[in-house]
C-alpha cells in the first residue's frame, strides 16, 4: 500500500470485523469503526477509534462520514444466523438490506465511492455442483442468504449509475481465532459448529448436537469449507487495495476449495482438546445445504490471495486456545 487509507468499518467490533481491523491497522490504515455493539466488543478493537452507532441512525451515520471523510468503507455489520433468519425474516431484511441501503445513501451523499461488502456462500443455496464458482446462479434457500444476495444486486445496480465501486467477498465458513491469540469469536449464543463443539469440550454445554445424518455425503453429515479468520481478514486488505488501485468492482469467493463434514470437525475438536464430550444426533436443521465448497481460483488470480492457515488443525487449535482464554478472563 502506498499511502495510508482512511477506512470506515461498519461492524468492526465483531468477530470477523475485529480481525480485519487488526490486519488493516498493521497495514497502516487510519480506521474508524462504526458498531452498535449488539454482538461486538470495544475490547476487540486493537486499532482505530469507535463510534457507537447504528446504521439505522441516518443522522449519526451521515455526521460520522462527514467528519471522518473515509476513502473507503468495509461493511461487516449484519445479522448472520441462518436458523434465526428463518424465524425472524423481517429482522434480517431490515438489518441487512435496509441498513445497507442507508449506508450506501450516506456514502454517496458524502462522495465516498468504494466499498468492500461481506457476502456469503449462502447466496448459492444448494449448488448443483461443488466447488461452486462465482458464475453460478444465486439461489439462496434462507432469508439470511437472500438478504446478502439482494445487497449484492443493489451494489451492482447502484454501481451502474453512480461512481460506486465494490468488492463483494463471499465468505465460506469462517472459523478459528487470531494466530497471535489476541482475538477470537466472543458471542454467547453462537450457533456455529466449531465454537459449539469447543464450548461443549470446555463443559459450557452438556452435549453437542449433530443436525442431520442422512445427507447425500460421505458420512451423511453436511460438508463445509472452513476458512481461517486471519486469512479472510487478509483478503479484505488485498481487496481494498485492488479496488482503489484499479478502480474496479468484482465479486470473489473466499474459501479454501475443500471441505470437512460435521462428524470430521467434531472428531478434530475431540482430538485437539483431548476431551471426549457427548454428541447426540438429531434431525436436519431447516435450510441447510448438504455441501458447500468454494472454487477459489478467481480470488487467487485477481487479488493474489495466498492463504496461510489452510489447515483444520490450526483452525481448531487457535479457536480452542482462544475459548480457554475467554473462559478464564470472564469476557463474553
Ligand atoms: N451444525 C451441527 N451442530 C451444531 C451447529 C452446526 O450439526 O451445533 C452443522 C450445521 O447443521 C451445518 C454445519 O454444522 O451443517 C455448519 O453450521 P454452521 O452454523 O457452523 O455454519 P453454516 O454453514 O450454517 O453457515
Amino acid at each position: 500500500m502506498n499511502k495510508p487509507l482512511r477506512t470506515f468499518i461498519s461492524g468492526g467490533a465483531g468477530y470477523i470485523g475485529s480481525h480485519c481491523v487488526k490486519a488493516l491497522g498493521q497495514a497502516g490504515h487510519d480506521i474508524l469503526v462504526y458498531d452498535n455493539l449488539s454482538t461486538g466488543h470495544e475490547w476487540a478493537l486493537l486499532y482505530g477509534r469507535l463510534v457507537k452507532g447504528d446504521l439505522a441512525d441516518a443522522n449519526l451515520l451521515d455526521a460520522t462520514l462527514k467528519d471522518f471523510r473515509p476513502d473507503a468503507v468495509i461493511h461487516f455489520a449484519a445479522s448472520i444466523q441462518v436458523e434465526e433468519s428463518t424465524r425472524k425474516p423481517l429482522l434480517y431484511y431490515r438489518n441487512n438490506v435496509i441498513n445497507s441501503v442507508n449506508l450506501l445513501e450516506a456514502m454517496l451523499k458524502n462522495n465516498i465511492h468504494y466499498i468492500v461488502y461481506s457476502s456469503t456462500a449462502a447466496v448459492y443455496g444448494t449448488p448443483d455442483k461443488v466447488p461452486v464458482d462465482e458464475t453460478m446462479p444465486l439461489n439462496p434457500i434462507n432469508p439470511y442468504g437472500a438478504t446478502k444476495a439482494m445487497v449484492e444486486r443493489i451494489l451492482a445496480d447502484t454501481a451502474k449509475v453512480t461512481k460506486l465501486h465494490y468488492m463483494v467477498l463471499r465468505y465460506f465458513n469462517v472459523a478459528g481465532a487470531d494466530i497471535d491469540g489476541e482475538l477470537g469469536q466472543a458471542y454467547q449464543d453462537t450457533t456455529h459448529l466449531i465454537t459449539r463443539a469447543i464450548k461443549t469440550a470446555l463443559g459450557q454445554s452438556q452435549q453437542m448436537v449433530v443436525y442431520g445424518t442422512d445427507y447425500p455425503t460421505k458420512d451423511g453429515t453436511c460438508i463445509r469449507d472452513y476458512v481461517h479468520v486471519n486469512d479472510l481478514a487478509e483478503a479484505h486488505v488485498l481487496a481494498l487495495d485492488y479496488m482503489l488501485k484499479n478502480n474496479q468492482s468484482d465479486l470473489l469467493n473466499c474459501g479454501y476449495g475443500h471441505g470437512f463434514s460435521v462428524k470430521e470437525v467434531i472428531q478434530k475438536v475431540k482430538s485437539v482438546s483431548g476431551i471426549d464430550f457427548k454428541v447426540v444426533e438429531t434431525g436436519r436443521r431447516p435450510a441447510d445445504s448438504p455441501e458447500i465448497i468454494a472454487a477459489n481460483e478467481k480470488i487467487k488470480k485477481v487479488i493474489h490471495w495466498e492463504p496461510k492457515h489452510d489447515d483444520l488443525d490450526v483452525i481448531i487449535k487457535t479457536a480452542w486456545e482462544w475459548e480457554k482464554k475467554l473462559q478464564k478472563s470472564g469476557k463474553k
